[in-house]
């Protein structure tokens, strides 16, 4: 097989809701959904489906009376057995050529474009997300692979190394092994499509731990991968507890690399069981992990303040500020600060909270009763920390969803719990800053570095920002949510992970390993 010609990577357009054809078309694609509700969903081992007994129910945040999928789940021997029989169609999945691989790969686009609505209807119904966020979601996993596509072509055969007389000398890459991958439930498709895809392309055969919340749309990938000719053999999608099935396939000797997007806790609990080494390993296991995030705006004293409170707003409450990149902090400097939070509070009262199904609503539920209450008890926390100016308890919808207003609290410390760690909601801390370099100080007081954004006319702060804002993402005049493969490649420094700049040229290579040969000539 030729290999094949893709023109330049361009990102997949977003559909326009507005356009009275686009909504009937998702109309229909929810009822479609819908009706597939309660469906039970088999493990697939090896060609082998499985029925293991023990259920994973997933519900509909927004009416968590509705179940969306029901799941076997994997025992811990199960695991074991994914991996054995993953490590067993190592050899065969890593010598199909890179092209095959990657015409796979631009199918699963094709056929995902061509699902489209559907993908966006079951990301309403078990993520919880509106139209729009669940369009950009369905939107990256199609940008991924082709994205990724397109870097394995350049990654495949000899690379260009220097050459000694009397030699050829050749670099190329290749494969690594069994690699586990472990998604979040926050972008349940595009995430858990990108890692996936990244492994399976570089010629690894592939475990997908999904997230207990959205294994539906994991599920519904999978059938995706199949039907695009990956090889039965070649991945597994395992449903199943993280605390169980993650430690046996991260702990297993047989598995050569873990790529994991989640919580600093258990990101750091996954780095520490696949260090130690294990009877039977003969390999140091890699360890890609890409964690949370305390994510701050900065907004300056000549700032546009129409655009920083749309900038803050969008950041701090879409997707209901469960996103990695979301902005949990606004530091505000003292000459704006009182106008600045007016505004903002003045708009986020304004937006509607509700079902995601229902197009109107601004934001939909957090994802679970567990997240609703952690939220609650920082909105608790944070009410004595500073002064409440929007939002502030849980709010009563028909469903009786998980709902929670978008919250602001002002006149945050530094040193405050709501200041430091990731809330992951719709939980915003603005704090006053006496000058662009306190600013400054006060966005790099954190743990994580994942994403940040400062609002300024002034081109000297702007250049300070761009050295001193210590951020593997950093935006100037705009949001810090909504990175975009290709232009903006994603990961965070410090305990926001490996920083690992997920849809950018460096990443494939963590899928790889680098193979030098070198041939006397005559
Ligand atoms: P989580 O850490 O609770 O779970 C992530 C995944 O790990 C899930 O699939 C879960 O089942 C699994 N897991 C749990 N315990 C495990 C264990 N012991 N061994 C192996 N796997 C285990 O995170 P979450 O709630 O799904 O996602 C939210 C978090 O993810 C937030 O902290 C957010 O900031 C972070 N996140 C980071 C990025 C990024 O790119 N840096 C992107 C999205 C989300």
């Amino acid at each position: 097989m030729a290999a094949p010609t893709l023109t330049e990577f361009r990102n997949e357009p977003y559909t326009d809701f507005s356009v009275p054809a686009n909504r009937a078309a998702m109309q229909a694609a929810l009822a479609k959904v819908r009706s597939e509700f309660g469906s039970i969903y088999r493990l697939r081992i090896d060609g082998e489906w499985i029925p293991t007994g023990d259920k994973l129910v997933s519900v509909n945040p927004s009416n968590p009376k509705e179940v969306v999928g029901i799941h076997h789940k994997a025992t811990p021997e199960l695991a074991a057995r994914a991996v054995e029989s993953a490590y067993a169609a190592f050899p065969a999945w890593s010598h199909t050529p890179a092209r095959e691989r990657v015409s796979m790969l631009l199918d699963v686009a094709r056929i995902l474009r061509a699902r489209k609505y559907e993908f966006d209807a079951w990301l309403v119904y078990e993520a919880g997300k509106t139209w729009p966020e669940a369009e950009a979601d369905v939107s990256e996993a199609i940008d991924f692979c082709e994205y990724y596509s397109r870097e394995m072509l350049r990654l495949d055969g000899p690379q260009k190394v220097s050459q000694l007389p009397g030699e050829k000398d050749e670099l190329v890459y290749i494969p690594l092994g069994v690699g586990v991958v472990i998604p979040p439930w926050n972008f349940p498709l595009a995430i858990l499509t990108g890692m996936t895809v990244a492994s399976l392309v570089t010629g690894n055969t592939t475990i997908v731990k999904p997230s207990s919340e959205t294994p539906t749309i994991a599920a519904k990938f999978g059938e995706v991968l199949l039907e695009a000719g990956f090889p039965e053999s070649s991945f597994t999608v395992l449903a199943g507890s993280g605390a169980s099935v993650g430690d046996v396939l991260v702990q297993h000797p047989k598995t050569r690399f873990i790529a994991f997007t989640g919580s600093r806790d258990v990101g750091l609990r996954i780095n520490e069981l696949a260090a130690k080494h294990q009877p039977g390993q003969i390999w140091i296991k890699r360890v890609i992990a890409e964690m949370g995030g305390k994510d701050a705006i900065i907004v300056d004293g000549d700032a546009d303040l129409d655009k920083a409170v749309d900038g803050v707003l969008a950041s701090a409450f879409g997707y209901q500020g469960q996103k990695c990149s979301a902005c949990s902090r606004a530091v505000v400097d003292a000459k704006v600060y009182n106008q600045f939070l007016d505004m903002l509070a003045a708009k986020t009262k304004n937006l509607k909270v509700g079902p995601s199904e229902d197009p109107a609503n601004y934001m939909g539920p957090v994802i679970s009763e567990g997240a609703l209450k952690s939220i609650l008890q920082y909105i608790e926390t944070g009410k004595k920390e500073g002064r409440l100016v929007a939002g502030g308890g849980a709010a009563q919808a028909p469903g009786a969803g998980y709902f929670v207003p978008p919250t602001i609290i002002a006149d945050v410390d530094a040193k405050a719990k709501i200041f430091q760690e990731e809330i992951f909601g719709p939980v915003l801390a603005v704090t006053k800053a006496n000058d662009f370099e306190h600013a400054l100080e006060l966005a790099n007081d954190s743990q994580y570095g994942l994403t940040g954004a400062v609002f300024s006319n002034d081109p000297a702060h702007l250049a300070e920002a761009r050295e001193r804002f210590h951020v593997g993402n950093l935006y100037f005049n705009r949001k810090c949510t909504g990175a975009m493969v290709g232009a903006h490649p994603f990961g965070g420094f410090n305990m926001s992970g490996t920083d690992s700049k997920a849809g950018g040229p460096d990443y494939l290579l963590l899928f790889l390993q680098a193979k030098s040969v070198a041939a006397k000539v005559e």
